[in-house]
């Protein structure tokens, strides 16, 4: 059995204060982690790959998979719009003797936390305030005025839930953050098997 085995990393965070651009700065850096992908309803953007970055899927399909409780944790992150972390996923990553990597709504990672309560390590990346949050999804270019309202208002909400996590990173700065989290990740995986969270 590997040293790894069941640890699961879990990157929040309001949409937009930067989670993506530290996990894939983490992803690069530790080969021990592997990338959980999503199922989720919504249409892939422009450059994406379904399979890659998410496994896209009618929401019928994901009814399904709640219905034969395929999910570790599933969420209505949007309106209408389904996401969810297939333990099929997890099973998979601990299989080949990795880390999974959650990127995931808040949410979703307080489920993923009270339902994997021991070796998880959850990181809140919080954004240096909600106007800058909302400059950086404006200029990001991928949302709609109604998108965009609809992510800012979530934000705050969110932000309010930043001490249920095992840490926080404010990124006011990308490669601060990015340094700061990996000094987390790398403390966490030299770790040894743990009694888990003590305030759950
Ligand atoms: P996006 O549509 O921008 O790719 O993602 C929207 C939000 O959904 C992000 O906050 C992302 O982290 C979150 N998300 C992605 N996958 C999952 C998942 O499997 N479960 C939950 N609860 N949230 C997810």
């Amino acid at each position: 059995m590997s040293f790894y085995y069941q640890k699961i990393l879990i990157i929040t965070a309001p949409s937009g204060a930067g989670k993506t651009s530290i996990t894939k700065h983490l992803m690069k850096k530790f080969p021990q982690l592997a990338f959980s992908i999503s199922a989720a309803t919504r249409s892939p953007r422009n450059n994406e790959v379904n399979g890659l970055d998410y496994h896209f899927m009618s929401e019928e399909t994901f009814q399904d998979k709640i219905k034969n409780k395929e999910f570790a944790e599933w969420e209505m992150v949007y309106e209408g719009k389904y996401y969810g972390t297939l333990k099929a996923e997890l099973e998979r990553i601990w299989a080949n003797k990795q880390i999974p990597v959650l990127d995931i709504d808040v949410k979703g990672a307080l489920h993923v936390q009270k339902q994997y309560p021991i070796n998880t390590l959850s990181v809140f990346i919080e954004p240096p305030s909600v106007a800058e949050l909302k400059k950086r999804l404006e200029s990001r270019g991928t949302e709609t005025e109604q998108s965009l309202t609809a992510r800012v208002n979530k934000a705050s909400y969110e932000i309010s839930f930043k001490s249920h996590f095992d840490k926080v990173i404010v990124n006011d700065e990308l490669n601060k953050a990015c340094a700061e989290a990996e000094t987390l990740v790398n403390n966490f995986i030299g770790q040894a098997l743990q009694e888990g969270h003590k305030n759950d």
